[in-house]
């Protein structure tokens, strides 16, 4: 996605460690006009495919998850860090290691959003190692719900994330590529979509 990519060559800051920080317009101040064009353009993929609900996690999925879901007229989902008291119902829930804060955490989702009749769209900010990912299709697996496919808003492709979760027999639908962070540089791959 051609407005992404020029977005991140601008505003987008290469921290060592092999992390993009995207803090001025996905992760912590938000551009609500380019989350909608990112969640317009995962709801336009996925137009044909039956999707019932998007399923996110918090928080920085959340931006672009809701946009593409108006655009589906569907349910937005997203999936909890911490278990709030307020979550007195059944949850589905999995283990989570997170690449930038390296720590493990389960999140979860309340078991009444989710069934075996629905058909799911999973769309993170993130794919690094497919950990978060994972763990999203863990929860719709135990809803026993289907699920279509992946959107990611920027892949690093030099990590394994993308491996993992074609082995699970995913479709994985990136709108950035990331090829490598090195020297301070990023360079791109040819998005999806
Ligand atoms: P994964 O679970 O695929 O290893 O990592 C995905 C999660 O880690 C995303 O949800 C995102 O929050 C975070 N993440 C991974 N890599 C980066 C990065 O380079 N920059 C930022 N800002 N977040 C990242």
């Amino acid at each position: 996605m051609e407005e992404l990519v020029q977005r991140i060559k601008e505003d987008g800051r290469v921290l060592g460690e092999g992390v993009l920080k995207v803090d001025s317009f996905v992760t912590h101040q938000v551009d609500p006009n380019l989350m909608e064009a990112i969640g317009y353009r995962f709801a336009e993929v996925f137009a044909e495919s039956g999707i019932t609900k998007i399923v996110t996690i918090e928080a920085s999925g959340i931006a672009p998850a809701l946009f593409a879901a108006k655009k589906l007229n569907v349910p937005m989902i997203f999936a909890r860090k911490a278990k709030s008291l307020t979550m007195d119902e059944e949850l589905l829930t999995s283990s989570v290691y997170s690449f930038t804060k390296q720590v493990t955490s389960q999140i979860s989702i309340s078991r009444k959003f989710l069934s075996s009749e629905d058909k799911v769209l999973i769309i993170d900010d993130f794919l690094a190692n497919g950990q978060a990912a994972k763990g999203l299709v863990e929860l719709c697996q135990q809803a026993g719900a289907q699920v279509d496919g992946i959107g990611i808003v920027i892949e690093k492709s030099f990590q394994d994330g993308r491996e993992l979760l074609e082995e699970m027999g995913m479709r994985v639908v990136s709108l950035a590529r990331i090829a490598s962070l090195q020297n301070g540089e990023v360079e791109f791959l040819e998005g999806d979509a």
